[in-house]
Parts: structure tokens; sequence; C-alpha cells
């Protein structure tokens, strides 16, 4: 008899987890998947804060395919005029501060985090690189050297060497850095540790600290970009700017696209001693960037349209509101990037779970597997997530009332 897709996908295509969510999803549109069987569920993640604007947005569906049309691949990054490529970086220049001002494409944001560095090695002749506990910036070797947690990275020593963990919103990470400092790669809010905000005057003291050392100020907004704390960028909520900047996830508009973006000056370490400092065959892939772009587009339009951007902290609202349940302990993040806080990983795993049969797509977070993550495309209405509200809270009590029963 022949295998079904589900067997076929836990035998042929790589693991990386015993227990993969494993909906076979067949189509998507708005904040909808369905499945196989035609079940609808709610996108309640956003395919991990990809989606802002939905899924299977009209637009960005044309770009592609005029792209497509136009052609595909032609050569490798930074040789050939791609009218994509650079009408995106132009645009993405204009919404950045002026500092920010050159765009290196890259596939993905962890190949962002490892140019980042590169280049901060490169502006600073330095080595040293302070990260933070509980931060995630991908998962190539270069990255995960800087990723916030011994679990992850204990089994794949050597990593790179001269990198500090430190703890977020301490004073001891600002007294950390010093000249012989080449970057600090931070977050501005702390997705994977649960949504956690870095502090005001904290964030502020971080940036004094590496213009007084020479030292680079990198923000990570792969996943807090494109709107979804709230501001286009989350950096614009505390008034301090980073000297690189990492975009990815919904910079490709569903498409596979990260971004490292400096100053031009800054940019330019990259073509001499060595000459391609960074090489990379599909980074900023035209149809990537045509994608990109038209997303952006929409989502500019449905903030003037519908002032989208205030809307997200109404609805941010709306899900304090409606969430409410004994079992919750706490709601943390901004925007449509919010963790819902149980009591247990084990509690919290059981209501993702069932979160799924009921029809609502959530997930954990890496750093807080307790915590259950709410953080839809933007362009959820509130009676959506009114509903999604009621849904999960009454899988929530459904949940716990099987616990007490077995206990
Ligand atoms: N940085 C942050 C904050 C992320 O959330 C992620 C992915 O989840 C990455 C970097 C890595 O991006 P990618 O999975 O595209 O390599």
């Amino acid at each position: 008899m022949a295998l079904s897709n589900r067997q076929l996908f836990l035998q042929h295509v790589a693991q990386t987890s015993p227990a993969p969510i494993g909906l076979e999803i067949v189509k998507a549109q708005g904040i909808h998947m369905w499945d196989a069987n035609g079940k609808a569920y709610v996108d309640l993640i956003s395919g991990f804060s990809v989606m802002n604007i939905g899924h299977g947005n009209e637009r960005v569906k044309e770009a592609i395919h005029q792209q497509v049309d136009d052609y595909m691949h032609l050569m490798v990054y930074g040789e050939i005029i791609e009218t994509p490529q650079v009408q995106y970086a132009k645009r993405l220049s204009e919404l950045l501060p002026p500092s920010l001002n050159c765009v290196y494409f890259t596939n993905s944001g962890a190949e962002a985090t490892e140019g980042a560095m590169k280049l901060a090695k490169r502006v600073t002749n330095r080595s040293q690189i302070i990260a933070f506990n509980n931060a995630y910036h991908g998962s190539t070797q270069g990255a995960l050297s800087i990723m916030g947690g011994e679990y992850w990275r204990q089994a794949y020593r050597p990593l790179l060497p001269d990198v500090l963990h430190l703890d977020f919103n301490t004073q001891e990470a600002i007294d950390s850095i010093t000249e012989a400092t080449a970057c600090v790669v931070a977050e501005v809010i702390q997705a994977e540790a649960g949504a956690q905000p870095a502090e005001q005057a904290w964030l502020q003291a971080l940036r004094e600290k590496c213009t007084a050392t020479g030292t680079l100020l990198v923000f990570d907004e792969i996943q807090t970009g494109f709107g979804r704390t709230g501001t286009m960028w989350a950096f614009e909520q505390y008034g301090v700017v980073p000297d690189i900047l990492l975009l990815g996830k919904a910079l490709g508009g569903g498409l596979p696209l990260g971004a490292f973006i400096a100053s031009h000056k800054h940019m330019q370490q990259l073509t001499h001693q060595p000459v391609l400092g960074h090489i990379s065959t599909f980074a900023g892939h035209p149809v990537c960037c045509a994608a990109g772009r038209a997303a952006l587009e929409e989502l500019q339009k449905l903030v003037t349209a519908n002032h989208l951007l205030p809307a997200v902290a109404e609805k941010e609202a709306l899900i304090r509101q409606c969430l409410q349940h004994p079992a919750i302990r706490n709601i943390h993040g901004r925007g449509l990037l919010l963790a819902v806080e149980f009591e247990s990983a084990d509690l919290c795993q059981r209501i993702c779970h069932a979160a799924v049969q009921a029809g609502l797509v959530t997930d954990w977070f890496l750093f807080a597997p307790h915590c259950l993550r709410v953080a839809p495309p933007l362009i959820i209405t509130e009676q959506e997530l009114e509903a999604a509200c009621a849904l999960l809270t009454q899988t929530i009590s459904a949940v716990v009332a099987t616990q007490a029963a077995s206990s």
C-alpha cells in the first residue's frame, strides 16, 4: 500500500523534533490555513512572524509572477544590477534612519547574523562579540555561537571563540563592553525568551557604551520588524538607532530573504582585503526581493488606509482583555508578539496540542517552553481575534479539567 504523505514526511524529510505539528496544509489565505480534509485553522503565529500581511496576498502573488516572467536567477550576489534588489534596498533605506542606508540581502536570518558579525570584525578590527542569554539569532555555527542557551550550544562545540553571553537588561552587560568588543548583538524585544522587551534606559545605556567604546550595536529585528510590535521597527519605540540592523522573516513577503543593513561606509569593508568579503549565490534573489517589496507596499497601504500600526496596539489590548483564565499566569510582549505564560512547559505543550486540534495553530518559545505564542497576521480583525481568544480559553479550560481529572 502506498505510504501516506505523513509517513513519507516522517521517513524522507529530515526531522528536527520527535513530535512535529505534522498538519498537512493544502491552502492558506488571509489568517486561515486548510488541511487535506478541508478543516480550517487560524494561523495564530503567522508562520513564525513571516506572514504579517496574511497568506495569499494578491499583490505579492502578482509581483512574484511578474518577476518569474522577467527573470529568476542571473548571477551570484552583487555582480549584476537586479532591479527588484535595487528598488527594495532603496525603499528600506527610505524607511530607516540615514545611517542605515546600505542593504546586504541574504538567504535567511541566520546568514544576516553571520554577515553582521563578519562586518563588525572588519569595521572594528576586534574579535569579541557580546550577546545575551535567551537570545536566538539563527542556527548556523556562527549564529549558534551567540545563541543564549548552553543546552542549545553544547553539542556543537567548538564554536566561535571570544563570545560573551550576558544577562539582558543588566548593568553587568553594559559594564562588560570594552574597547575589545567588536559588536553587541541584541534583540530589542527578545522574542524566543517569551517576548521580553528591553528596558528603555538600559537600551539607551547600551547605545551610549557602544558609542563610547567604538563597538558596533547590532539589533536583530528579524522577528520584530514590519509592524509586528506596533511600529515598523521595534527600535523606533526606544529612540535608539543601531549600527547594523538584521531583518528577515516578513522581509521576503513569504519567500526566503534576510538582510543586514548598515552605513554605506561600513559596508565598503566587504569589498576589499579580502575582496568578496561575503559571497552568496542566491542571496537577494530577485523573486524574493520582488515579493518582499510588494509585501512592504501592501503593509504600508494598510498602515495609511486602516491605521494598521495603531490597530496593532489595540489588538494587543483586546487579546489581554479576552484571554483571561486562572491558568494564565501572565501575558508578556508587545503588539502582536505575545507570550501567554502557564505554570509549566508540560501544561503549555498540552494546550498547544489541544489548540491545534481545535483549529488554532500556535506554538511555544525556544527559551520559554511554558509560554504559548500569540502572533497572528497583523490583518486579523477584532472579531476574528475575539473568536480565537474564546476558542483558546475553552481549550485551556478543557486541558486543565482533563489534567485535574487524571491527577
Ligand atoms: N533572529 C531571530 C530573532 C529569529 O527569531 C530568527 C528565527 O526564528 C532568526 C534570527 C533566524 O532566522 P532564520 O530562521 O531565517 O535563519
